[in-house]
């Protein structure tokens, strides 16, 4: 499948981090709804909720003002950044010491290539084993891992069996997991797109083995590839220890189409909060560039504008939105606000392949 030698790669990700540390440091939550965020008066959204909370539907991204609907007695705490950046500190130096190819997602997750070690007879599944428990027993909170040949499938694994879970997918078992996965659960594949996709009759993976490239193509544009190459359990991108974030964006891909300028700029208003709640919890090393506005039309054209800004605003989104003009002919289905970053000056520009 993989050219090349085989890769053992592992993703670890915290559960529930920000709530898990404010209960590790609060027993009496624990069996309590709780969740981490701004409040709904700032009409903000949550960053993180615990096991119990989800139960009622609350999920992170979410409204606090929509979550605390859900559930009446939820707790919301504000986020305490610099105690999570402090267990984050910890946690990744204990990455260090199984392999120097750490790839950080964000502050409670990371890949690990651990394809080199020959710790525990090069076993990756207890290496990850190990790391879960000396995150417990240094932090108190627990972390779930995946294990398997590449990143795609290794972030697939950690979820599997969340929370305080490990799930391994090795090389031999990699065909006939893929074939079972639903189309829903690849990257890149929100609801809309899963809808779609079901809607062509594509439920699981195998479904895709199906059709060519080629049709995928024509089907869903560039996003073609990936799918191709998601169902098939391919992913060649390397762990890349230096890799610095390019771009922040959120986007609302649309249940359905919108037309007119009135409806993108209701959509902006709350694209505009999320965004900024994204950026608050951002490396604070990290300097805007410019600040960018992406339309997705319903033939699956793509149009960006962008604009220098070191501070990005709302009326600079709007005056992006006057600048792109709409194509009068053809409905919305995507639109998205992002910002670029500067590269900082010791670092090469490097490509990144995107799944
Ligand atoms: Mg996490």
């Amino acid at each position: 499948m993989n050219e090349g030698p085989q890769r053992k790669i592992i993703h670890i990700d915290m559960d529930c981090f920000y709530a898990a540390i404010e209960i590790r440091d609060n027993p009496s939550l624990a069996d309590k709804p709780v969740a981490v965020g701004g409040t709904a008066e700032q009409r903000s959204v949550l960053c993180t909720c615990n096991y119990i909370a989800r139960e009622y539907g609350v999920r992170s991204a979410m409204p606090t003002a929509y979550a605390e609907r859900l559930c009446k007695d939820l707790i919301v705490l504000p986020v305490n950044m610099s105690k999570y950046k402090e267990a984050a500190k910890i946690i990744h130096s204990i990455f260090a010491e199984y392999t120097h190819l750490v790839e950080p997602l964000s502050l409670d997750e990371a890949y690990l290539d651990v394809s080199g070690s020959t710790l525990f007879n090069g076993s990756a599944t207890l290496i990850a084993n190990e790391i879960r428990q000396r995150i417990l027993e240094k932090i108190k909170i627990t972390a779930s891992a995946g294990v398997a040949p590449n990143k795609f499938l290794a972030k697939i694994a950690s979820g599997w069996k969340k929370p305080n879970g490990l799930f391994v997918i090795p090389p031999k078992d990699v065909a006939n997991f893929i074939e079972h996965l639903p189309v829903k659960k690849l990257f890149g594949v929100g609801k809309v797109t899963a809808k779609k996709l079901n809607d062509l009759g594509f439920v699981t993976c195998a479904d895709l083995h199906e059709v060519s490239l080629t049709e995928l193509t024509t089907q869903f544009g560039k996003f073609g590839l990936q799918l191709y190459e998601q169902s098939r359990g391919i992913d060649n991108r390397p762990v890349e220890p230096n890799r610095t974030r390019k771009s922040l964006s959120v986007e609302q891909t649309f249940h359905k189409d919108i037309h007119n300028t009135e409806q993108c700029i209701a959509v902006i208003n709350e694209l505009y909060q999320r965004l900024m709640n994204r950026l608050k919890n951002c490396d604070s090393e990290l300097k805007i560039k410019n600040q960018y506005l992406k339309i997705k039309y319903s033939n699956f054209k793509l149009t960006t504008i962008e604009k220098i800004s070191s501070t990005p605003s709302l009326d600079q989104y709007y005056n992006l939105l006057a600048e792109i003009g709409l194509n009068p002919t053809c409905s919305i289905r995507l639109l998205g606000l992002g910002v670029h970053f500067q590269l900082p000056q010791r670092q090469q520009p490097i490509q990144h392949k995107l799944l």
